[in-house]
């Protein structure tokens, strides 16, 4: 039988929806809409249509989005300068720092720097720490997509084999965190979970990817994934966005739909989820700092 499409554009869509009928009824309340600023420094392509997809999903659900677009040449005085100006203003419940930033720029100063009230990127370390210890301020976007992804299509984690492929901060790291914790009132993304995670020094890969019940790539590596690394029936949620002839694939070869039960697409899978995610922090760093 072919695998379950696990389909994230329309869980974002649905996401996105909740999300856009409570700032709805805050301002009908008279309170102020949840706000997001922006700062892209320089030109990169890339992230110049990531800051655009997420600010137009600001659009669709009422957050007002403020776009501080520097020069490539901007000094590292200057960003912090326009940090604490950001940190200080109470219309900003959300501050997201789009990397990688130019090389004069030390990427780690710049997230020390932002307060970790509006940090709903989830990078500062004073929020990474509250994560590990299991009281998250916020989950970071793309781990907690994968997650939402998991719980909202009823698919188990407790007690099962989870194999994460990538180590990064941004993805492998904190989702192996989030999947093996115990889930609390406080820490509902706790998936309780046999978590591996596995890395470039894995001698063979494909001897973990085989054990794991939900397998989760997150690599950057095209179709590194293939059918005879996947244990039949398992689930594939593919973090991977690859660029390959112009057209995007995950890190999973397509063909893996014929041994998993449930897979992810590349595109409209995880990476919708990302930003869904990114809006609900910055709805709760609203309701948490205004009431
Ligand atoms: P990264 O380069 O920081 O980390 C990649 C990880 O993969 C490293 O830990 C490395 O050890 C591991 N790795 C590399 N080659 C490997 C191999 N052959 N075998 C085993 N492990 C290997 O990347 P990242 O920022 O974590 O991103 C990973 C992928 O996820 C990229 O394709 C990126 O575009 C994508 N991504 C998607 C979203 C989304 O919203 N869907 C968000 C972030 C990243």
């Amino acid at each position: 039988m072919p695998a379950i499409r696990l389909d994230g554009k329309a869980l974002a869509e649905n996401l996105r929806a909740e999300i856009a009928a409570k700032v709805a009824s805050r301002v009908a309340g008279g309170q102020q809409p949840p706000g997001l600023a922006v700062v892209l420094v320089g030109d990169n392509p890339a992230s110049q249509v990531y800051v655009r997809n997420k600010r137009k999903a600001c659009d669709q659900t009422g957050i007002r989005s403020w776009l501080h677009h520097l020069p490539a040449d901007t000094s590292q005085r200057t960003l912090l300068d326009l940090i604490a100006e950001l940190n200080a203003n109470p219309e900003v419940h959300g501050i997201l720092v789009q990397l990688p930033l130019p090389h004069q720029i030390d990427e780690k100063a710049v997230i020390d720097a932002i307060d970790p009230d509006v940090d709903v990127d989830t990078f500062h370390p004073e929020n990474v720490g509250r994560l590990m210890a299991g009281h998250p301020r916020f989950y970071p976007c793309t781990p907690h997509g994968c997650v939402q992804i998991l719980q909202r299509n009823n698919i188990p984690t407790a007690g099962r084999e989870v194999v994460i492929v990538g180590r990064s901060n941004i993805v492998g790291k904190p989702l192996a965190l989030m999947l093996m914790q115990k889930p609390t009132p406080n820490n509902p993304a706790g998936g309780d979970a046999i978590v591996t995670v596995a890395h470039t020094r894995a001698p063979d890969l494909a001897a973990l990817t085989r054990r794991a019940d939900i397998l989760i790539p997150a690599v950057g590596v095209p179709r590194l994934i293939t059918p005879d690394m996947v244990k039949p029936g398992a689930v594939v949620i593919d973090v991977g966005i690859n660029s390959v002839g112009g057209k995007l694939c995950g890190d999973a070869d397509e063909r893996v739909a014929e041994v998993a039960s449930a897979v992810t697409p590349v595109p409209g899978g995880v990476g919708p989820m990302t930003i869904a995610m990114l809006l609900s922090n910055t709805l709760q760093s609203c309701e948490r700092l205004d009431g």
